[in-house]
């Protein structure tokens, strides 16, 4: 069974982001670049179920500028077989990456395709469950474990009231969650293997997909500057104080 992962190329989850003065967008000039959090997730437990013998061929896929062969190399270090660029040097709104992960399915036939519960630059939450209705396939999102077993995957989801533990057929899409599991580091020796890996690049032209009637984002604004707190000597102050607010009576 092969496995497709989806690796979107944002910036780092430790940079402190900084939106451009006009407001036309956030800096990525000379900023840190990396895999999705939730991707590499998404990739470890692939890698894990090939491992484990349950899949034959791991595939990870970017979506976006050329540059985005960075992260798919990081995923070929990592212990992907191969990887696919489509590349697009326009903004990929979910409904399109969702659209290009369904050819994609469509050409390679996959068993499982593992997707992050969302992405970290645009907190949209999406693709996955487009791309299971697109698919006509199940979807198990927020997937805390995975297990397969056959022709089906018991998927334990992060739910509001706790844990929900469903069996869907497969093909499926599965998104992951922050407690799936903890991805590897890549080794230098690794790196130097991913080198010879092969890695496609396909146009996004020829893909030849709808593209999704654009959202045009109008104004970025970093959120309000946190107002500095204060130290109170006691209990007693504290209480005075929010009383003083009138957040106590
Ligand atoms: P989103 O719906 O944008 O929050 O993205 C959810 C997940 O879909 C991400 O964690 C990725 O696994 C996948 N995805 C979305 N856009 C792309 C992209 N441009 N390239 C690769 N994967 C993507």
């Amino acid at each position: 069974m092969k496995i497709l992962v989806g690796l979107k190329r944002v910036v780092d989850y430790n940079v402190r982001i900084q939106v451009k003065p006009d407001g036309s967008g956030v800096v990525t000039d000379g900023v840190k670049m990396s895999i999705n959090p939730f991707d590499e997730i998404a990739l470890e437990e692939a890698l894990r179920l090939r491992e484990a013998g349950k899949a034959s061929e791991v595939v990870v896929v970017s979506i976006g500028s050329s540059d985005a062969q960075q992260q798919l190399r990081t995923g070929l270090a990592m212990g992907a077989d191969r990887a696919i660029l489509v590349e697009s040097d326009q903004p990929m709104q979910p409904l399109t990456a969702a659209r290009v992960f369904l050819e994609l399915a469509n050409r390679e036939q996959p068993g499982l395709i593992i997707l992050g519960k969302q992405a970290i630059d645009d907190d949209c939450n999406q693709t996955g469950q487009m791309l299971a209705a697109l698919w006509q396939r199940p979807q198990a999102t927020f997937a805390s474990k995975l297990e397969l077993d056959g022709d089906s995957a018991q998927v334990t989801r992060e739910i509001d009231a706790g844990l929900e533990t469903i069996a869907v057929d497969l093909p499926a899409v599965v998104t992951t969650d922050l407690r799936l599991n903890e991805p590897r580091f890549v080794k230098l020796p690794d790196i130097m293997k991913a080198k010879r890996k092969p890695l496609d690049v396909v146009p996004f032209a020829d893909m030849n997909i709808e593209v999704a009637t654009p959202i045009t984002t109008t104004h970025y604004d970093s959120p309000p500057q946190r107002q500095r707190g204060v130290m109170v000597e006691d209990a007693a102050a504290l209480v005075a104080m929010l009383k003083d607010k009138g957040l106590l009576s």
